[in-house]
């Protein structure tokens, strides 16, 4: 049986290695731009020169399991395409590409390898004094901007966005604040209305200096489904069933950051259960067992204010947040070690998670 993945993030990667652990018969091909596994929860420490995103894709997969290095172009009839011209025969695959960026003219956005590389370079070649602008008031825009300002001291970091830390609960919002001031980062609650040389231009009408302007807002997903002729929703994620396969073909399973999954949240702790779901049900079929709907719960948000602070927010299985948060040191070690169970999750396809609510 041949078992196709294509990408190798955090669902896909622990996808192949769960089939592989679970399915003796199954010939797996993991498909991938580049043949390292990228940590994309460090990713903005690779911009800030803090920590290193990447890890051969070797040393995380299990043997046997093959890498095709290429991007897939289109997923037809029992068979991908690659941009190279090249295809790979599948019985089975699983969709995992992730989501991508779509910054705005101007800017460099640190949500992806190549602008996360681009972005490293950028900063190192600037000097004392510069002026750094994070656009995106989300997690991934708050923990660039202040890895850059824990990274880069002598630099004015400045982040801007409609509102920071929306998804937060008021109290830990605050924090949140508190720990960007604490770090000299600038808080900036506007629209970004377009960049022009060394200027951002808000959409209140006022404009301010940038040296290097950075996009940090994972606003969408690769059109590969919707291409491919697979259902999706209106943002390009693909529709699934209760098994996370695709509504337009059951050989499809789709999962992690592209997949329209009712309540999830693209996250990594959304991609790791995903990916083992789509094994198990994979594996299930194999031996005639009935599948099991999907079902998860999630506990929090964790996120990083440089490398000594952090917050860590609770939250309902449906993810509605509560008002309890910690933060500071113990909520920095808590990410840090977060960080490093996803990464050691996709490697050994082990991973634990809640039921989803009721
Ligand atoms: C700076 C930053 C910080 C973050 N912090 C957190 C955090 O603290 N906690 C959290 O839960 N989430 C965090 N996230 C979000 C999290 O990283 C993503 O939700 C998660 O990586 C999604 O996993 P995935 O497996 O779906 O996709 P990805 O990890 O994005 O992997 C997708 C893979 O598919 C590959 N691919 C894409 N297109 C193709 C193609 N056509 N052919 C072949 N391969 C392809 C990509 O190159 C990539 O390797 C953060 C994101 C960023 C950018």
């Amino acid at each position: 049986m041949r078992v196709v993945v294509v990408g190798a993030g955090y669902a896909g990667v622990l996808a192949a290695n769960r089939v592989a652990g679970k399915v003796k018969a199954a010939e797996i091909t993991v498909v991938n731009p580049r043949p390292e596994f990228v940590e994309r929860v460090r990713l903005h420490e690779q911009v800030a020169g803090t920590g290193v995103a990447a890890t051969p894709l070797a040393s995380m997969l299990r043997e046997g399991v093959d890498v095709r290095v290429g991007v897939v172009d289109k997923i037809g009839d029992g068979q991908v395409t690659l941009d190279d011209g090249g295809s790979v025969d599948f019985d089975h695959l699983v969709l995992a590409v992730g989501s991508t960026v779509a910054p705005l003219p101007g800017t460099v956005a640190v949500g992806t390898w190549e602008g996360a590389e681009e972005a490293r370079g950028a900063l190192a070649g600037l000097a004392r004094g510069k002026v750094v602008t994070v656009i995106g008031g989300g997690l991934t825009g708050i923990e660039t901007a202040a890895e850059i300002a824990y990274g880069r001291p002598d630099l004015r970091v400045r982040i801007v966005g409609p509102t920071i830390a929306a998804s937060l609960s008021a109290g830990a919002r605050e924090r949140v604040r508190a720990g960007l001031d604490r770090l000299g980062v600038e808080v900036v609650e506007d629209s970004v209305e377009r960049i022009d040389p060394g200027e951002v231009r808000l959409r209140s009408g006022s404009s301010v200096a940038s040296d290097l302007t950075l996009w940090a807002v994972i606003g969408s997903v690769p059109d590969l489904a919707a291409r491919s002729g697979l259902e999706v929703e209106g943002d390009g994620r693909a529709v699934v069933d209760e098994y996370l396969r695709s509504v337009s073909d059951p050989r499809i399973f789709v999962v992690g950051d592209c997949a329209a999954v009712p309540g999830a949240r693209a996250a990594c702790a959304t991609a790791l259960p995903q990916g083992a779901h789509a094994a198990d049900t994979l594996a299930r079929v194999m031996q005639g067992r009935e599948p099991e709907p999907y079902s998860m719960g999630y506990v929090g948000q964790a996120l990083s204010l440089g490398r000594r602070d952090g917050v860590l927010q609770a939250s309902r299985r449906d993810d509605t947040v509560r008002r309890f948060y910690l933060a500071g040191r113990t909520a920095s070690v808590v990410k840090e070690r977060i960080c490093r169970y996803a990464k050691y999750g996709a490697r050994t396809a082990t991973y634990a998670w809640l039921r989803g609510p009721k």
